[in-house]
């Protein structure tokens, strides 16, 4: 019988093969102490393991931007005085030598990344270890056994692959990988996703199931694994494959193309981003632009608030890459879930509900204005909107946009050039922008609805509490009634609505959307294609009455249900 399991999703696709187990013996730090005689040469030691290392990120050969990204990103935290300094401490004062001063110092780090309540950070736990590791193979003077040279084409069944491991294996014949360790969003399944290998990692303890040699087929679509299927599942997946590549084939001809519904409506298909290198991603997917660019993973990655020149030359980079297609930037979103190193929030009952996002800002003005003065400076080059999250009231537009006129008459007199047109909307995320939509519309130029929040807050679920998880379901009827109000109130100041929600890209609710009458959808990019593929084939009359036999109905699953067997 097949073994089936289940893991979490990495990278999509189907592939199938004989599995080649990659297992590294866990390096352990010598223990022994030193004596005072010894700290200058293990002082030296450590420096020469950083030089060593830090050259073979240099020589190493790079093919995706995000192993040139990971390249860079270790060489900086080699050159980042924190690691040398706590390291070369413990050899001085505590005489340690230098192999057991870098693992305390790291299992350090990585002990207080892991702690952290955001997943995004919590993976780049990973990046230490990794430097961790590489180091103490340069201490030991062992060469790590790596997965650059593989004998034929192989699925590859690991305990972990950290981002060293990815970047420098051999790519032509890896047809895909399971590992019991990571998550989405760690640098190892962002190299997989951009390579198109299909991957399903946090698989428990998948590596000490299989033997090399035994079958695989990953389906990265799924999550899951099955080992040594059947002559008849492997003839199933070889088909599923065979579509799966006609089909990509097929939205890769559509991906650039306009969506525009096939009674003439043109709908913005864009997409959602945390730093420039999603952006490539996006661009490659082919988005008409970006309409969500979360720029706290700016601050979060920071060890400071970001100067206006650090932001400044993201925001420009960002504009100058989508060469003219608009460029959503949103104002910092933290607090809630998202903390910072450097900074101490206030300890509340419910942070969901407390100071963060806009809150926040307009209470640090100096943090505020400094990111508008940044993205102003930056809308001289290309098509920048400003978007802020969780507006619940006409006065903190009004208090955005006075800090905006004042941030504009500096940049006058100092003659620094922007868009002198640029366009402020807000994110629609709080039941209370709902209700004041009317009113808010007249002091911005968009609406962009914000669904996962939304959800949330319309229904008084709090979205990661896997208790009440079967209430959060954006097909509630108060909640789809909250996006029709929205939508309605824009156009009839002459606006639009926009969606960036997790909602927006879903492709079951593409014609639901149309017939409610929004204008553009962002979300992630692997999905664009899919939905410029929807609208080019969806009359928009024929989805507005769709739409409204929807808002005329009752109960969340008979709607989903309904949604569903629309498509
Ligand atoms: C949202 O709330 O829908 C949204 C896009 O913002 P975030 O997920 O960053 O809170
Ligand atoms: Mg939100």
């Amino acid at each position: 019988m097949t073994d089936k399991y289940k893991g979490i999703i990495a990278s999509n696709g189907i592939a199938m093969g004989d599995i080649y187990i990659y297992s590294k013996e866990e390096i352990k730090a010598n223990q022994e102490e030193i004596d005072s005689s010894k700290v200058d040469a293990e002082i030296e030691k450590f420096k020469s393991a950083i030089k060593n290392y830090f050259r073979d990120l240099e020589d190493r050969e790079k093919t995706t931007k995000e192993e040139e990204e990971i390249a860079n990103a270790h060489k900086e935290l080699l050159q980042d005085p924190f690691l040398e300094e706590t390291v070369v401490n413990k050899i001085k004062d505590e005489n340690k030598n230098s192999e057991l001063a870098l693992s305390e110092t790291i299992d350090e780090m990585v002990t207080t990344m892991s702690l952290l309540d955001d997943d995004y950070l919590k993976e780049r736990a990973a990046d230490y270890k990794d430097i961790g590791e590489q180091l103490m193979y340069k201490l030991k003077g062992i060469k790590p056994k790596n997965l650059s040279k593989l004998d034929g084409k192989c699925i590859i069944i690991s305990k972990e692959l950290t981002p060293s491991d990815t970047s420098t294996m051999d790519k032509k014949n890896v047809l895909g990988f399971a590992t019991d360790l990571g998550g989405k969003t760690s640098h190892t399944s962002i190299i997989a996703q951009t390579l198109g290998i299909p991957a399903v990692v946090g698989m428990g303890n998948i590596s000490s199931k299989v033997k090399d040699g035994d079958y695989a087929i990953i389906d990265g679509d799924s999550g899951f694994i099955l080992l040594n299927p059947s002559q008849e599942e492997k003839e199933e997946y070889t088909n599923k494959i065979k579509s799966l590549e006609e089909e990509k084939k097929r939205l890769d001809k559509i991906k650039n193309s306009t969506a525009i519904t096939t009674d003439g409506k043109t709908i913005e298909v864009s997409a959602n981003i945390g730093n420039l290198s999603d952006l490539d991603v996006a661009i490659e997917a082919g988005c008409d632009g970006v309409g969500l660019f979360r720029t706290e993973f700016l601050y979060m990655e920071n060890t400071h608030f970001p100067t206006e020149e650090e932001q400044f030359e993201v925001y420009k980079k960002a504009a100058e890459k989508l060469e003219g297609k608009p460029l959503i930037i949103r104002t910092l979103d933290i607090g809630g879930d998202k903390g910072l190193d450097y900074y101490e929030f206030p300890k509340e009952d419910n942070p969901f509900l407390g100071y963060r996002a806009i809150r926040m800002c307009l209470d640090k003005v100096d943090v505020f204005k400094t990111q508008l003065r940044a993205i102003l400076r930056a809308s001289a080059f290309g098509k920048i909107r400003i978007m802020t999250p969780m507006i619940i009231s006409v006065d903190e537009v009004k208090k955005t946009r006075k800090y905006l006129e004042e941030i504009k008459k500096d940049l006058d007199k100092e003659n620094i050039d922007y868009d002198k047109n640029i366009e402020l909307g807000i994110m629609v995320e709080t039941p209370a922008s709902v209700m004041m939509a009317d009113k808010i519309i007249k002091y911005v130029d968009f609406f962009s609805i914000g669904t996962n929040d939304l959800t949330q807050y319309v229904l008084a679920v709090d979205r990661g509490n896997e208790n009440i998880s079967y209430l959060y379901n954006t097909y509630n009827p108060a909640v789809l009634r909250a996006i029709k109000r929205t939508i309605d109130e824009s156009h009839k100041a002459g606006k639009w609505t926009g969606m960036c929600g997790q909602f927006a890209l879903d492709i079951t609710a593409t014609k639901l959307l149309l017939g409610l009458g929004l204008d553009e959808f962002s979300g992630t990019p692997s999905n664009i294609s899919k939905v410029k593929d929807t609208v080019l084939n969806t009359s928009l009359e024929e989805s507005k009455k769709f739409a409204e036999k929807i808002l005329d109905m009752e109960d969340t699953q008979e709607i989903e249900r309904m949604v569903i067997e629309n498509n």
